[in-house]
């Protein structure tokens, strides 16, 4: 779950505290430079090799009601609810422990409908200590640690469309959803403009605070 709490705490407008149930409290600042590096514009290829999956077996969380609408009944009657507190609003969040849903040929048994953790990856909202957020897609896949041999190609425009700015899409939900607002609008508006003007190979500067 940190890594869609930090995703959306990195690109945020405002100060926020998040209280988790295990009393683990994350804070974010309002960020000085938001960035969209020219890496962000690649598409990752996974083999299917499942070791990811299988290794970590990752509790699992979904956060939105047409999330949970979708999922089938097997993973619907494991789950949990948990509770967590966003600058102070209690929000309901769906678990389930232990990711076994991977199936005998590797593939994702809720791959229509996977966690956001899952479906983000391997795009990376990254920040430095000077507050300097930077959306990248990381070097080598998901974990290398684990032999991931993901590859990288060129950029596809229409798996761009139909799978990162749709799942962007759903992190702006999410935030919404948590009572966060943040520059994904403007970062979903600025990746479409980029896209249609065929401008991936540079740097997209999103927002800084003026110098004085
Ligand atoms: S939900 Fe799917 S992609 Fe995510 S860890 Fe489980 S099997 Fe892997
Ligand atoms: S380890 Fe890498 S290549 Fe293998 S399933 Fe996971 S993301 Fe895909």
């Amino acid at each position: 779950m940190d890594i869609v709490l930090n995703a959306i705490g990195r690109l945020s407008k405002e100060k926020i505290k998040i209280e988790l149930p295990n009393h683990k409290i994350l804070q974010y600042d309002i960020p000085k430079k938001i960035q969209i590096s020219s890496c962000f514009f690649r598409t990752g290829v996974c083999i299917r090799c499942g070791l990811c999956c299988k290794k970590i077996k990752p509790n699992l969380y979904w956060f939105l009601d047409e999330e949970y609408n979708q999922l089938p009944d097997k993973v619907r009657e494991k789950l949990d609810i948990i509770k967590i507190k966003v600058n102070g609003l209690e929000r309901d969040i769906y678990e389930y422990k232990n990711c076994d849903l991977i199936d005998d040929n590797n593939l994702c048994s809720v791959h229509h409908i996977k966690p956001i953790e899952c479906a983000l990856l391997p795009i990376f909202i990254d920040q430095n200590k000077y507050l300097f957020t930077y959306l990248r897609k990381r070097k080598r896949g998901r974990f290398k640690i684990f032999g991931c041999n993901m590859y990288f190609t060129e950029f596809d425009e229409e798996a761009f469309k139909e799978w990162d700015l749709v799942y962007l899409e759903k992190l702006n939900k999410i935030a919404k959803y948590l009572g966060v607002k943040t520059f994904l609008p403007e970062i979903i508006e600025e990746l479409k403009k980029s896209v249609k003007n065929k401008s991936i190979n540079n740097n997209i500067l999103i927002w800084e605070t003026k110098k004085k």
